[in-house]
């Protein structure tokens, strides 16, 4: 039945006509509850009421796939307002950003013009960029573009997958360049020539990469909704004497909040990834189809919103 549920909201989220429908109406049917706002000036107040609890922000703007070096500068200066609003609202809030938005399927060249005028402007207000992680096809050519930002700015991170074989070393060869990454387990669809098929291995992948990254002695966020992996994190950071300053918990917005609010009173640093845009209708689906349990928000949100 739930594997049933979950095909079912991944085919509705690639329905084109329902996606333009969906841009049309706005945030409807629950969407609100884990999309900040249609574009950044509107998740302005979201954040503040996260910040004002105690919840600090990473934003991502939600996107279909660019195909045009005009749509990736267009996106671009989209990111660079979000920067200047962050700076100028005084939000406790960092960015997100996926390459493919950016350029990384047109030419490498691009990228790294885009991201360097987005983290120059970034630096200037002190607000730091995640680089999120795609499917496994475009890990190689996003960790090149990384470590190539990483000499010259300060401000940047990227992410790494715990379903991935190649995961772990990965942490090694960068551990150089002293990143702050965030830890996932994976979002996508891949093989079992590149990833654990097994949800267990992939599990213990993660915590090896914890304590790998911790060890190192580098910034590390765990982002993970899974209570197994947040108390492995305390119970190794406790045990090693870690400092808390040197790692974070992330969760998304809309996702077990009172956990977030929870980690906040224990003393640990939560941060809330808010996705906005126009473009939120293939996200809501994904979410429903992940964790069919929030399809409660769409029955009460047909009434509210
Ligand atoms: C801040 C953030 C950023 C991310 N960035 C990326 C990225 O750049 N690239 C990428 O590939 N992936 C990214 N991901 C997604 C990630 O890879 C996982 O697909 C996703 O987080 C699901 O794995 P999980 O560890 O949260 O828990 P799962 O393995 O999905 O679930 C484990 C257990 O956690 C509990 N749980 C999970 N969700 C909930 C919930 N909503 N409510 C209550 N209990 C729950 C349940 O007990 C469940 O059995 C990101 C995730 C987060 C939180």
């Amino acid at each position: 039945m739930e594997a049933l549920s979950r095909n079912f909201f991944l085919y509705l989220s690639k329905n084109k006509s329902l996606n333009k429908m969906a841009k049309r109406y706005g945030l409807k049917f629950g969407a609100s509850k884990v999309v900040g706002g249609i574009d950044f000036d509107r998740t302005v107040s979201v954040i503040k009421n996260l910040n004002n609890r105690g919840l600090c922000t990473t934003v991502d703007h939600l996107g279909e796939f660019v195909n045009s070096v005009d749509e990736t500068r267009e996106r671009t200066a989209q990111e660079i307002h979000t920067i200047q609003t962050i700076a100028k609202e005084k939000l406790d809030a960092q960015t997100s950003v996926k390459l493919t938005s950016l350029g990384l399927d047109i030419d490498h060249h691009l990228v790294f013009e885009n991201m360097r005028n987005i983290l120059t402007e970034a630096q200037k207000h002190g607000v730091f960029v995640t680089i999120d992680m795609e499917d496994e096809v475009r890990c190689q050519g996003t960790l090149d573009i990384f470590k190539g930002l990483k000499t010259e700015f300060d401000n940047v991170g990227t992410v790494i997958q715990s379903y991935l074989y190649r995961s772990r070393d990965d942490i090694n060869d960068l551990k150089k360049l002293l990143p702050n990454l965030r830890l996932v387990k994976g979002a996508y669809k891949e093989s079992a020539d590149v990833a654990y098929p097994d949800k267990k291995d992939v599990d213990d992948n993660l915590k090896q990469m914890i304590k790998d990254h911790l060890t190192n002695g580098n910034y590390t966020a765990v982002a993970s909704h899974d209570d197994q992996i947040i108390n492995f994190t305390k119970q190794f950071a406790e045990e090693n004497n870690i400092s808390r300053d040197l790692f974070e918990f992330q969760m998304l917005y809309g996702m077990r909040t009172q956990t977030q609010l929870d980690l906040v009173k224990q003393g640990y640093k939560m941060r809330v990834y808010v996705p906005y845009g126009n473009d939120w209708y293939g996200y809501f689906m994904r979410r429903l189809a992940e964790r069919p349990a929030n399809v409660a928000f769409v029955a009460k949100g047909m009434f509210r919103s």
